[in-house]
């Protein structure tokens, strides 16, 4: 311990970078896809398998665990990594994101928000101090500022009015995050699809001054064609020597994109909720091997693929399992997706430091465009 927090940028291409974040729990290469381990688990994978996917850091989400075990029983237990036996850095979002979807059951007002837990009614309150103490009980090692996202799509007035606000929540998520060396505060852009808007939160955020910035607002319904439209200009108005995360993104291309346009973080659900679901995801794109047509298949999922389900089983098994709903066919699933979002990731922070991105990019755009291979 003692090491502080830091970004070092290294190689760019285009507007692709790479770099690693340094933190006393490890270092972070990027750009670096996050695993998402929700309920103090990212499901179906040991730690120990997430990190042998390649993974440097996951995302624990606040209101899961605020409401269930709570961050004070965590806290007791001597935090989150020690809880659920992961070492390696952990982001923690603000719980806000997750209590604004409640809908009906959240009510906000210029403090915070107060919600009833969806797991037995309780009521609770968020507001950015509260989210701030709860994220250092957990012991995260980056920490979200608190913000509002409104759903697109909205008029400007009511994003320019949630945008302050979240402005304002940053300040006091600042404030009340304290001297904590060795962590990190990410601030969160918001201003949805605006570049003005966007302009002035980026200036706002700039002006208090954080370890990261989050771009903030986007994957939430808008469209991959509106998403790369605003990260043609929005990490450009983040301080570049700062590490940029694009919240809950993505499908692989969405990912892809995102790095092309100056993201070095980025967290999904994705990879590890389709692989409970019989989706695979490979070079040549999605495959659901619930599909009739990997019944009598001998070969694996992808043979250049390096991982456990694809060294050890077959498609037919794949196929077997899945349906058969054992257990066994989520976890194996799961760890092939991850560990090819993660192979994504290190080819193209390989690209980036040889300059070869562009490359890169058409080979993996030709690889998905050819589609699965044929049937037996
Ligand atoms: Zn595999």
């Amino acid at each position: 311990m003692g090491k502080r927090f830091s970004f070092a940028l290294g190689a760019t291409d285009g507007q692709a970078r790479t770099g690693v974040i340094s933190t006393p729990r490890g270092d972070i290469r990027t750009p670096a896809f996050m695993p998402v381990g929700t309920a103090a688990t990212v499901k179906a994978m040991l730690p120990e398998s997430v990190a042998a996917t390649g993974a440097d850091i996951l995302l624990g989400n606040t209101y899961h665990l605020m409401l269930r075990p709570t961050a004070e029983r965590i806290d007791r237990l001597g935090g989150l990594h020690h809880f659920m036996n992961w070492d390696k850095p952990i982001l923690t979002d603000s719980g806000g994101f997750q209590v604004m979807s409640l809908g009906a059951l959240r009510k906000l007002d210029k403090d915070g928000v107060t919600f009833k837990s969806h797991i037995d009614g309780s009521r609770h309150r968020l507001t950015p101090e509260r989210s701030m103490e709860i994220q250092r009980l957990l012991g995260s090692d980056i920490v979200m500022c608190f913000d509002e996202c409104p759903a697109l799509p909205a008029d400007r007035d009511r994003i320019a009015a949630s945008m302050r606000l979240s402005m304002d929540w940053a300040a006091r998520s600042r404030a009340a995050f304290g001297d904590r060396p060795g962590h990190a505060l990410f601030g969160i852009q918001q201003g949805g699809l605006d570049p003005e808007l966007r302009a002035e939160s980026a200036a706002a955020l700039r002006a208090i001054g954080f370890e990261g910035y989050a771009i903030g607002g986007l994957a939430v319904g808008e469209g991959q064609e509106a998403m790369f439209d605003v990260l043609d200009f929005a990490p450009g108005q983040l301080p570049e020597d700062k590490p940029r995360y694009l919240m809950g993104v993505g499908k692989p291309d969405d990912i892809v994109g995102a790095v092309k346009r100056g993201v070095d973080m980025m967290d999904c659900v994705l990879p590890s909720r389709s692989g409970r679901t019989g989706q695979g995801w490979t070079r040549r794109g999605q495959v659901n091997l619930r599909n009739a047509r990997h019944a009598d298949d001998p070969r694996p999922l992808d043979e250049a693929c390096g991982c456990p389900a694809c060294t050890g089983y077959s498609r037919a098994y794949l196929h077997h399992v899945i349906r058969s709903q054992e257990m066994i066919g989520g976890m194996l699933l799961t760890w092939h997706n991850l560990h090819y979002f993660q192979q994504i990731m290190a080819e193209m922070r390989a690209a980036i430091a040889e300059g070869t991105f562009a490359t890169w990019e058409s080979g993996f755009h030709a690889l998905r465009a050819a589609g699965d291979i044929e049937p037996v």
